[in-house]
């Protein structure tokens, strides 16, 4: 009897994951396409919008909902240009340029009908997913002109989210199969990031940033050898480029240093992207499509040396303080606390107790008003607004003394706000206020990095 599924490893060794900008011009488009072209084996390449795409889409939405038809339509016409370009560029023959007009002539007539129509959530993230369907469908159809055998793997095919957006990672292993069993005479696949069904099976997203997500789900989910995600930059770097002049790329970070640079904002990576390739084991190489040369940034489960590996900082997050005397020697005080957050579907970030008051972060404030009015029962409140959590990480709880004394030496002209250490042996979070933000990253830069 014939082996009806082979394992999947056998197929597909490699997920590789383009942004914005590694594909938001016709030549890099083509660079990418050598590029993959030249990678041994079977790969999946998941790519992104092209760059400033979905940020054109997310305006247009907005004057949609906001019924101003006229704004919306000027950006349309504004984006349409702009491919209308692009393609021009991307292909050679004619024959191919006739094909790239058909495809943007078909995804602005949807833009158009979509505007036409009642304009609702639904239609709003049609509307989103429309940016990587159309950048897939432009690749696909440039590696066709050059003769590179490739199939488009529909991303709205396999990838989902289930009522508490959380990606469905076995349903999505389990469509999978089927469809790379079909596709298994190619080498290079080519799928859509950021985007997926929801539960009531409506097209949604993996919010901003989400193709790092994508990459890493179908990564676990196939067991693949290496996850490889092409950017605009040498890998993770150990402080905010966008903030701190001098930066300098790592080589190796542990999933655990990686997930919590990127949950606490290291915008290299989508927030959740490590935590499925953790899951499996699955290597992530951080690589620089500009720059093909340099050396990136290995992610995987093996330790490395070095106490402090990188900073990273979250904005948009608000503190809020509990102080009640009832909190004295009382147990149980805690619990009914986190219980109001749970109730309101409200993660915190960091925490931290006296005996009489606890201080917790949030960046969700969709419910603050109602969880600050259940919170009143327990004592008095206090919030603060417009604060950014500040991440240290790296390997801080080794014997080494003088962790903490090394980073508030190099705060020290920097108002702190809460403290958060020990939770996890690689991470050290501070609280300041946003307007700090950019001093204290940059003291801490010369501070813990000689930068
Ligand atoms: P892509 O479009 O390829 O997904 P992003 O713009 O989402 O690229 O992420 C890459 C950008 O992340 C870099 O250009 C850089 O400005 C920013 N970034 C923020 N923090 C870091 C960091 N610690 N290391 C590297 N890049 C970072
Ligand atoms: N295109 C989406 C965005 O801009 C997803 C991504 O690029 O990762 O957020
Ligand atoms: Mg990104």
């Amino acid at each position: 009897m014939p082996c009806i599924f082979t394992p999947l490893k056998i197929f597909i060794m490699l997920v590789v994951k383009f942004g914005g900008t590694s594909v938001g011009k016709p030549e890099r488009m083509k660079k990418i396409a050598n590029l993959v072209t030249g990678m041994a084996g079977k790969k999946i390449v998941v790519l992104s919008a092209l760059s400033g795409t979905t940020n054109a889409l997310v305006r247009i939405g907005d004057s949609l909902l906001a019924t101003q038809q006229i704004a919306a339509h000027n950006e349309i016409a504004e984006l349409e240009k702009h491919y209308q370009q692009f393609i021009k560029e991307l292909y050679e023959s004619e024959a191919y340029q006739a094909i790239g007009q058909e495809i943007v002539s078909r995804y602005f007539s949807l833009f158009r009908l979509l505007a036409a129509g009642k304009f609702d959530d639904r239609s709003y993230h049609e509307l989103l997913a429309q940016g990587e369907l159309i950048s897939t469908e432009l690749f696909y159809h440039h590696l066709q002109e050059k003769k590179i055998p490739a199939r488009l793997l529909p991303a709205l095919h396999f990838m989902s989210i289930d009522e508490n957006q959380e990606p469905e990672l076995e349903k999505i292993s389990e469509r999978l199969k089927p469809i790379l069993e079909t596709m298994s005479n190619v080498d290079i696949l080519v799928t859509q990031g950021y985007i997926c069904r929801n539960h009531r099976n409506e097209i949604d997203n993996l919010k901003r940033g989400g193709s790092d997500y994508t990459a890493s789900l179908i990564g676990a989910a196939i067991r693949a050898e290496e996850i490889q995600i092409w950017t605009d930059i040498d890998g993770m770097h150990n402080n905010d480029p966008r903030i701190v002049k001098k930066t300098v790329p790592i080589a190796e970070l542990t999933f655990d240093e990686a997930s919590e640079l990127a949950y606490f904002g290291a915008k290299i990576l989508h927030p959740s992207t490590i935590v499925p390739a953790q899951k499996y084991h699955v290597p992530v190489l951080l690589k620089n499509t500009m720059d093909e040369k340099a050396k990136g940034t290995v992610i995987s489960d093996k330790g490395s040396r070095g106490q402090f590996k990188a900073i990273a900082a979250k904005d948009g997050i608000t503190a809020i303080k509990i102080k009640s005397s009832r909190m004295l020697l009382a147990y149980g005080f805690l619990r009914k606390v986190f219980e109001v957050f749970e109730r309101y579907k409200t993660p915190i970030d960091m925490i931290s107790t006296s005996e009489v008051a606890v201080s917790v972060t949030i960046d969700d404030n969709k419910n603050l008003n109602q969880i600050l009015e259940e919170l009143k029962s327990f004592g008095s409140i206090e919030v603060d607004t417009d604060q950014t959590i500040i991440c240290i990480v790296g390997n801080l709880l080794s014997e080494k003394e003088g962790v903490l004394k090394e980073v508030f030496q190099a705060l020290a002209p920097v108002p702190i706000r809460m403290v958060s250490y020990g939770g996890s042996p690689n991470n050290i979070s501070i609280l300041v206020g946003t307007a700090h933000k950019e001093k204290a990253l940059t003291l801490l830069n010369s501070g813990l990095f000689n930068l």
